[in-house]
């Protein structure tokens, strides 16, 4: 009867020890951790672009007249053309590689 009852506690025992050295299950934090977000997300940049025109938005005269005055108060405008000066093309081609800079890459 003891030997009967040491044994199965000895089973019992090695049983449980051997459960505790291999759990069955991993640990659960390691494995349900919700994935980082990438930080390395290419970030969405307002477009201050306006491809009709080929100027930045913010300064395009001919999508939004009310920019006007402030050229013209700074000397900046080609009345030739109805355009800032510095936006004039026509007066300045050389500030279209500088545009053709600021714009966008697609
Ligand atoms: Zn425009
Ligand atoms: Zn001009």
């Amino acid at each position: 009867m003891t030997l009967r009852f040491l044994c199965l506690l000895l089973a019992f025992a090695v049983s449980s020890c051997t459960s505790d050295e291999k759990p069955t299950t991993p640990p659960a934090d390691s494995q349900t951790a919700p994935p980082q977000p990438a930080p390395l997300v290419e970030k969405k940049t307002i477009a201050d672009w306006c491809p009709e025109h080929g100027v930045p938005e913010s300064i395009c005269t001919r999508c939004n007249d009310s920019l006007i005055a402030g050229f013209k108060t700074k000397g900046d405008w080609c009345a030739t053309h109805e355009l800032p000066d510095s936006q004039c093309l026509e007066c300045h081609p050389e500030h279209k590689a500088k545009f053709e800079a600021m714009a966008p890459k697609k």
